[in-house]
């Protein structure tokens, strides 16, 4: 595995430093040659963007015509099923994402490891059931990564409630042998509401309207207080020999959480590193449906012993599994502009409670359908196309920013104590960026991870100077409904690793259907949730967007050159502001907030 990932470095390496000689060369021809020798993202950008109507044309009867994005989908969710990284499944997903890549036509198809994950683990079999007072049967699935019960178990149930360290004092003694259900029961609320909508104007306007004040950040320290607190009571359990934990399904929005959809990801484990070997789960740990959990409670509330049987049966494939990207090319054809590049992706890592066919099986599929659309249309784009199938996203983004990594540079993060202990993706960026030279040969890249839903825009990730730009590429695309063009920022996905070192990596606005109310990470998330048409639209967007990056003249413009190190002196106080104030010498240095 080590050999091919340092030869595919060589080649770019030898790629790049073979380009500049020919690119000065040229330039000594060339009156302005300051000019010439800058990236083409610096220049300034022409008012009037060269649009191919013909190619949109083309693209537009091939995507939702001829769309054969739901054979792919059904390839890749009821084929290859749940996609959890480190599994045998996602291993499989990406050798048959590169296979098909490479059957389809592009070029260069293969993976590429992004470095050691940790372990590898399917789920076989769960089952849970109240075996007295009365017999039920309970919806439920094991938390990722959870052990095996080795067989079936059974015990009295116990309900626990841990708010604070100090709470676990008052359960000493009491947990051997016993089912613990962990966690206080919610409210369940009528789903009211439709599970099921399509943004309307209102909705849309709102996106794209640019907030004034601050959004709320959801991984606030309470959210990470409470991450720890998991972790002591994961080792509390285990010192108190708890037979196995059952965890109450999250609530969705519009009251989604309910009525046989139970969400399973690392929100309901025992710890967010719980995928490595030394931070592994010391007990099985499964998460019920709500209104199974509510029943138990409410019979121990009353006093009333509850047995309950369950038969978690997994298997762990592995401790030291590495993840994956898919990688595939259609190579670019100008001699000044092939060895730039274009690229676009998602993430084909899924939870496993279902088979991840809306997060994220739809921008999987989508992707790959764009590719087959420039196939098939035997395209010959200036720059190349390329795409990246990424996994280890749903633990960290670690497949696309381990990309980024290799090709592109990397943000070092904070060292300071209270940092090192936070997965990756919650640290904060220290600085100073480090680059490769491939960095300035990137022109952007386009992401789809925000369910089934249609294109209906781009967010620009701040990066306004795209607006005049893509405004005029989604013109001909307003019969499809892409209309917004939204400054905002948007977190949570892969475009973010691109964005971090200066690349221009964009999600696009998608429609929200039940993404956030049923499918997210849900045991839900399959096949039938997956809306042909707006998947063949998004494929169709997706490859105008792709093919209008790799065809213009310049590179995308970009924005300034993120520098994380020189964010805490901007936003210091202002020195000699307030009249009259007079100077006062400051003896501690400043807490950091
Ligand atoms: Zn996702």
């Amino acid at each position: 595995m080590r050999y091919p990932k340092l030869f595919s470095v060589t080649i770019t390496l030898l790629i790049y430093f073979s380009l500049p000689l020919s690119a000065a060369g040229k330039s000594k021809t060339n009156t302005n040659s300051s000019e010439a020798s800058k990236p083409s993202y610096e220049l300034p950008q022409p008012a009037k963007e060269t649009l191919d109507l013909t190619m949109y044309q083309q693209i537009r009867i091939e995507g939702l015509t001829h769309s054969h994005v739901m054979e792919y989908a059904s390839a890749l969710m009821d084929g290859i099923g749940p996609r959890l990284t480190g599994s045998p499944n996602v291993k499989h997903a990406n050798e048959w994402t590169r296979d098909q890549l490479a059957a389809m036509g592009c070029t260069n198809a293969h993976l590429e490891d992004w470095g050691e994950f940790g372990m590898g683990w399917q789920q076989l079999n769960t089952w849970t059931r109240m075996a007295s007072p009365d017999t039920a049967v309970f919806i439920t699935q094991a938390a990722p990564w959870s052990p095996s019960s080795n067989g079936t178990i059974s015990g009295q149930a116990i309900w626990m409630d841990v708010k604070k360290e100090e709470d676990l004092e008052k359960y000493k003694g009491k947990l051997a042998g016993k089912v613990v259900l962990l966690g206080d029961m919610r409210d369940v609320k009528p789903v009211d509401k439709p599970l099921f909508e399509r943004e309307d104007e209102k909705d849309l306007a709102k996106i794209v309207e640019h907030p004034l004040s601050p959004e709320p950040e959801y991984f606030t320290p309470e959210f990470m207080k409470r991450l720890e607190l998991r972790q002591k009571v994961a080792a509390f359990l285990a010192s108190e020999h708890a037979l196995a934990v059952i965890v109450p399904s999250r609530e969705g929005r519009n009251n989604g959480g309910s009525g046989g959809t139970i969400f399973v990801d690392s929100s309901g484990g025992l710890g967010w590193f719980s995928y490595q070997r030394e931070h592994i789960q010391p007990v099985p740990v499964v998460i019920a449906a709500i209104e199974n959990y509510g029943r138990v409670y409410r019979l121990l509330k009353a006093n009333v012993p509850v047995t309950i049987e369950l038969n978690v049966d997994v298997k762990f494939t592995g401790d030291h599994e590495h993840g994956f990207d898919t990688i595939a090319e259609i190579p670019g054809t100008d001699p000044k502009l092939k060895d730039e590049v274009v690229m676009l992706g998602g993430h084909l890592d899924s939870w496993a409670a279902a088979t991840g066919a809306t997060d994220n099986g739809a921008g999987t599929v989508v992707a790959m359908e764009v590719m087959r659309i420039l196939n098939t249309l035997k395209v010959k784009p200036r720059r190349t196309i390329r795409i990246g199938l990424w996994t280890g996203e749903e633990q960290g983004e670690f497949g696309s920013l381990n990309y980024v990594k290799q090709h592109f540079g990397f943000v070092p993060l904070s060292t300071a104590p209270d940092q090192v202990k936070l997965p990756e993706w919650l640290r904060k960026p220290a600085g100073p960026l480090v680059l490769k030279p491939d960095q300035q040969k990137i022109s952007g890249y386009f992401n789809v991870d925000n369910g089934t839903g249609k294109i209906l825009g781009v967010y620009l990730q701040e990066n306004v100077a795209e607006a005049p730009i893509f405004a005029q590429w989604i013109e001909p695309l307003k019969d499809l409904g892409v209309t917004a063009i939204s400054a905002r920022d948007t977190e949570g996905t892969d475009h973010e690793s691109f964005d971090a070192v200066g690349i221009p990596g964009f999600q696009f606005i998608q429609d929200k259907l039940d993404y956030a109310t049923r499918t997210h990470h849900s045991n839900m998330d399959t096949y039938e949730r997956l809306q042909p048409g707006d998947l063949a639209q998004a494929a169709t967007v997706e490859a105008i967007f792709v093919y209008n990056t790799a065809m213009r003249d310049q590179m995308l413009p970009r924005k300034p050159l993120p520098h994380p190190e020189l964010e805490e002196q901007r936003k210091a106080p202002l020195k000699k502001v307030m009249p009259g104030a007079v100077e006062v010498e400051e003896k501690e240095p400043k807490e950091n907030k």
